[in-house]
């Protein structure tokens, strides 16, 4: 076994594979970029090595500095994890050169696999059912070829990955503009235009099978369905198959295991088929798709249900050991289902978001996988993963209610995340019956993608935190407490007002358009109307997040702008959060227009200035230059009507 490893990869992958070396013994050496330098991965390392930039090219692209790094730290061996340099047989040859060990296949499996066309020619070789359709070397001929498959046929780039480069296309008319913008799609991603077609299979099912060789022989960890796709992206991963057949599996098996050794396949890879499952689960309807050479984000589902720990075989295997079993020593022990959580804006499309984790706990029911910790950054030059969330249960079932619940426990603010999406995927009836195809999610989309809409008792949750949010002690509200605050709570759909009392105690009563609830906040958590709730809020520096259930936030863009408002037209201005006052402008006695500046207070590294609510003469100026003051004292008061 290596006594010292690199690392070539960062956050969720790079820590899993930490954890496994820390388990074994095995001493590691994280690589990082410049925006990556307090990164979880790199804290959990024994030793890091900063490779500068930003973007992957500058970055975990970079071999040469990868493998100078492994030298230098005196590493014996590399794990690339996925992504990045994982499948560049040119870096596997690079890494050889050095006297170091790539921990994954050889460069001439990966060769062999790299081009979809050339690894289809091979599958059909070694026995492996295909997709029917056309992978040859010509590319003038393909409408023809189109026309021979039957339409609806796809488009595939022959270098692909990650779903880019591909159009489906339903019908003869359509097939010269969708190969125009497969090609140019294919070209800026990865420098090569080939194309192959494929009939497109009906009611297609995304079904994988986990191999493991050790060069010569494999064998394989079941299958996982990854079926629920957005964009031919997985979503959701599960195993084993929902409505697998012994026959089905030993079939998929087999031919995985036949893919596999005809390569020399050496390490933990997937074999990806499509199935035709118009007619159940069939024999003869299952096809070869690729061969992912490496470790594969969805592998924690097959940990799960086999108990093997995939990272420490490919440990074992590159080091030199044996395969630790033989295949009638696998066996599946209930059912796991992995979710991949995202900072990405659903509303808006699935855009990737950015942001900090001002606020991130974890449910205890799920294995998380995870690069980052609280107060993290989701940077805009990376995959916006958040984490991923596996559970396992001994039904299929009780593991999606797992899963639900194990969504609906996670709490992450600062950033837009897609939980809602993914719980309402564990509440989609076809999932829960095992009825999956890769259209699933499309055809369903509007309804999966609406956005948990809060009911008034939550709003006005929101609307006491909103108006506390900048001061840490409610018991700083007793000089607030004959104040009607009006606080404007921006939620998706349109901006509500709430306006809100303080009574006292740490409780409030909240108006809001059509209702009125009280709040109390009391050592054991939130009441609401008199009820106990298990809601939990969280004040960060941009808002609001309540979560019940579901999460919620309200932006709150400008503290100020709500004490101005609060109490409109009062006399007294008061401190609207703690802060240091830097300048006082008025002294008892001037004559002031409304907008007037009063006094500027700086809060939250920012100034904000206090402005006269309504023309009249200075009262009182209870605060001088470089005080500091709580939230809700009073600083400047206007003489009233009968003074
Ligand atoms: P990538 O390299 O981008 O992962 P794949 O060839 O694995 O490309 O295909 C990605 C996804 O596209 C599959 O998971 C499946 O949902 C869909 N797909 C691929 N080939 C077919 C096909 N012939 N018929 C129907 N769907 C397909
Ligand atoms: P529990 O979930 O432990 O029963 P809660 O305090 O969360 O307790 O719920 C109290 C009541 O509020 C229940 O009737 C529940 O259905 C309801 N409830 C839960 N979440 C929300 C929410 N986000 N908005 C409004 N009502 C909710
Ligand atoms: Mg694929």
């Amino acid at each position: 076994m290596f006594t010292k490893i690199l690392i070539a990869n960062r956050s969720e992958i790079a820590c899993r594979i930490i954890q496994t070396c820390a388990r074994l013994g095995v001493r590691t050496v994280a690589v990082h970029s410049d925006v990556d330098a307090g990164a979880r991965h790199v804290s959990l390392a024994d030793e890091a090595i900063s490779l500068g930039g930003q973007t992957p090219a500058e970055s975990y692209l970079k071999g040469d500095a990868i493998i100078a790094a492994a030298t230098a730290t005196g590493a014996q061996a590399i794990h690339p994890g996925y992504g990045f340099l994982s499948e560049n047989p040119d870096f596997v040859d690079a890494v050889e050169a050095s006297d170091l060990t790539f921990i994954g296949p050889s460069a001439k499996a990966i060769r062999a696999m790299g081009l979809k066309d050339a690894a289809k020619k091979l599958m059909e070789e070694a026995g492996v059912p295909v997709v029917p359709g056309y992978h040859g070397e010509a590319q003038d001929n393909l409408a023809a070829e189109a026309e021979k498959i039957g339409y609806p046929v796809l488009i595939k780039a022959v270098a692909g990955g990650g779903g880019k480069g591909m159009r489906i296309v339903a019908g003869p008319e359509m097939f010269e503009e969708a190969l125009d913008s497969a090609r140019s799609e294919a070209l800026k991603a990865f420098g090569n235009d080939r194309v192959l077609i494929e009939k497109y299979v009906e009611k297609p099912r995304h079904i994988e099978v986990q191999v493991f060789g050790d060069g010569k022989t494999a064998v394989h960890l079941f299958e996982r369905d990854c079926s629920l796709q957005r964009r031919h992206q997985k979503v959701i991963e599960e195993a084993p198959a929902p409505g697998m057949t012994p026959e089905m599996r030993d079939a998929m098996g087999q031919a995985a295991v036949r893919a596999a050794e005809a390569v020399g396949y050496a390490g933990a890879g997937t074999v990806e088929f499509i199935v035709d499952a118009s007619d159940g689960l069939r024999t003869d309807r299952f096809y070869f798709m690729e061969m992912n050479t490496r470790l594969q984000v969805e592998h924690p589902v097959t940990e799960e249900i086999t108990g093997v720990d995939l990272v420490e075989w490919q440990l074992q295997v590159a080091s030199g050991q044996p395969l630790p079993v033989a295949q009638d020593e696998l066996t599946i022990t209930g059912h796991a289902f992995e979710a991949r959580l995202y900072a990405e804006d659903v509303p808006a499309g699935f855009l990737p978001a950015t942001g900090t984790l001002a606020h991130l706990a974890f449910s205890e029911r799920a294995r998380i996988d995870t690069g980052v910790r609280p107060g993290d950054e989701i940077s805009p030059f990376y995959d916006p993963m958040i984490a991923k969330l596996t559970v396992h249960a001994g039904t299929r079932a009780d593991a999606l209610s797992k899963l639900e619940r194990a969504l609906s426990q996670t709490q992450i603010a600062g950033t837009v995340t897609n939980i809602a999406f993914l719980t309402a995927l564990t509440r989609h009836e076809g999932f829960a019956a095992g009825d999956v195809d890769t259209g699933l999610i499309e055809r369903d989309i509007e309804t999966l993608s609406a956005q948990p809409v809060p009911c008034t008792r939550t709003q006005a949750l929101a609307a006491v935190a909103s108006l506390t949010a900048y001061d840490g002690a409610l018991s700083g509200f007793t000089l607030w407490a004959p104040l009607r605050h009006e606080v404007v709570l921006h939620q998706p759909d349109a901006p509500s007002t709430a306006y809100v009392s303080p009574e006292g105690q740490g409780v409030f009563t909240v108006e809001l358009e059509s209702v009125t609830h009280q709040i109390a906040q009391t050592a054991e958590g939130w009441r609401v109307d008199g009820a106990k709730v298990s809601a939990d809020v969280i004040q960060t520096p941009t808002g609001v997040s309540v979560f019940w259930g579901n999460a919620y936030h309200f932006d709150v863009p400008d503290p100020l702008a709500r004490g101005a408002d609060a109490g409109g037209g009062s006399d007294m201005t008061l401190a609207p959060m703690p802060g240091l006052v830097k300048t006082v402008s008025v002294k008892p006695g001037d004559t002031v227009a409304e907008g007037d500046r009063l006094a500027v207070l700086e809060a939250m590294k920012m100034e904000h200035t206090l402005r006269a609510a309504r023309d009249g003469v200075i009262a009182e100026v209870t605060t001088q230059a470089g005080a500091q003051v709580k939230a809700g004292d009073l600083l400047v008061r206007l003489r009233g009507e009968d003074e």
